[in-house]
């Protein structure tokens, strides 16, 4: 089996502003086709140490890669610092830099000189290209082993390890494969899960099953491990397809998608169309439902009517249901959905009315009460919840359970 370490460098990454996410991801990755992460680091812009990393990682793991400091300012050092690491030299790459002033034309600017620094490249190294930005990483062959340097944003050295460094470290890996699935589960807590699958996911030997709540619902991941990926993602989708048929409908995506993907999803099948009047989350029901590409297709109208009047103004709310019953009732967030459903004459709206605290709270109505509805053209639901959680969490798992809701009532239609 083949060791990795990864180097994450960065001295934001030192700060406790900056998460490294980037090891994460590649670890996942790597993972997937059999090669095991012995060791993470993080670097600070400090060429010494950086140095001394990379020497050390060359000399105990088959694959090193770093992220990060590929730019063009002073503090990006990671470019000369591996060159030195390894004893080489860096190479000037004339098409590089005609690249990378294209590219700052079509942006319609000139290319600044610094940028300059960028055309260097570790001798004898492979160029991985770069579409999403200015800094290519680089792939050096040392003997059976290999360092390679991607650049640190996310958006840029994903796409660069998926089409150019994870077919040949599959190649070079060969043996076993791991495949990872993940479930997502809403409205039952882990140890009820756990108490319902363990008697299914325990016959599976090669998978390794772990249950994680996370946020607002629990995750069951899946991780197989066969000779290669398409038995491996059998195995997956068979174990997968037992935990459905057990979990039924509180199983809302197989393959990871978010809540928000899978009730667009829903919609758009069946081409119809959604509108949210949204209080205590203030909007971010609306964000997530548009955050999906395509969302213009089925979402219509958010409105967020925090005060009363807003509710009574824009949603048509009656004022002696909220006088008698107050702004956070169920009947209140009947009439927020019905309103709405109406007013964007959608097939669907739904509403949420709570008290996302820390203050507000009273003995009847705690802080975390939060009201969910749901209107069609034929009728109207509704339902309690009490959330744990601060303000932060309160509001998430509200905007989940509400999206939830309309998922269940729209799969019973
Ligand atoms: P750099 O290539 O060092 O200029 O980094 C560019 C940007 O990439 C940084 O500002 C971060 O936002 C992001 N970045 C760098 N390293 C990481 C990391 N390990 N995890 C997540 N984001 C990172
Ligand atoms: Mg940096």
């Amino acid at each position: 089996m083949l060791s990795a370490e990864i180097i994450a460098i960065g001295s934001e990454l030192l700060t406790p502003e900056k998460t490294d996410t980037n090891s994460l991801w590649l670890t996942g990755r790597l993972n997937e086709i059999g090669v095991e992460v012995k060791l993470k680091t993080i670097v600070g812009d400090d060429a010494a140490r950086l140095e001394e990393t990379v020497r050390d990682a060359v000399k105990r793991s088959d694959v090193v890669i770093t992220t990060g400091g590929l730019g063009p300012t002073e503090d990006d050092i990671t470019r000369q610092v591996t060159a030195a690491a390894i004893g080489r030299e860096l190479v000037y790459h004339d098409e590089i830099e005609a690249h990378l002033r294209t590219r700052f034309r079509a942006w319609g600017r000139e290319m600044p000189e610094i940028n300059k620094r960028q055309a260097y490249v570790i001798e004898d190294a492979e160029i991985l290209p770069n579409p999403n930005g200015s800094a290519v990483g680089m792939m050096a062959a040392l003997g059976e082993k290999y360092l390679i340097v991607l650049p640190g944003p996310p958006r840029e050295n994903q796409p660069m390890f998926d089409d150019f460094v994870f077919p040949k470290l599959r190649e070079k890996s060969g043996a076993i494969v791991f495949r990872k699935r993940i479930l997502k589960v809403s409205g039952l807590g882990e140890s009820a899960i756990d108490e319902a699958i363990a008697p299914i996911y325990s016959a599976y030997e090669r998978v390794s099953t772990s249950i994680l709540f996370n946020k607002s619902e629990v995750e069951v991941h899946l991780t197989a491990q066969a000779a290669n990926a398409a038995e491996a993602d059998a195995v997956n989708d068979e174990l997968a397809a037992k935990i459905v048929e057990k979990l039924g409908v509180a199983v809302f995506s197989t393959d990871g998608e978010e809540m928000e993907a899978v009730v667009g999803r829903l919609l758009a099948e069946r081409g119809a169309t959604i509108a949210v009047a949204e209080s205590c989350t203030g909007g971010l029901i609306g964000e997530r439902l548009t955050e999906i590409s395509g969302s213009s297709a089925y979402f219509i109208e958010g409105v967020v009517a925090y005060a009363n009047e807003a509710k009574i103004r824009t949603l048509g709310v009656d004022p002696e249901i909220i006088e008698q019953h107050g702004a956070v009732s169920s009947e209140t967030a009947a009439a927020m959905a019905a309103g709405m459903r109406v007013r964007a004459e959608t097939d669907y709206a739904i509403s949420v009315t709570g008290i996302a605290g820390p203050t507000g709270g009273t003995d009847d109505k705690p802080v975390g009460t939060v009201f969910i509805g749901f209107a069609d053209r034929d009728r109207t639901k509704t339902f309690r919840i009490g959330l744990p959680g601060d303000r932060y969490l309160v509001r998430w798992r509200a905007s989940q359970a509400a999206l939830d809701f309309l998922r269940r009532q729209i799969l019973k239609r």
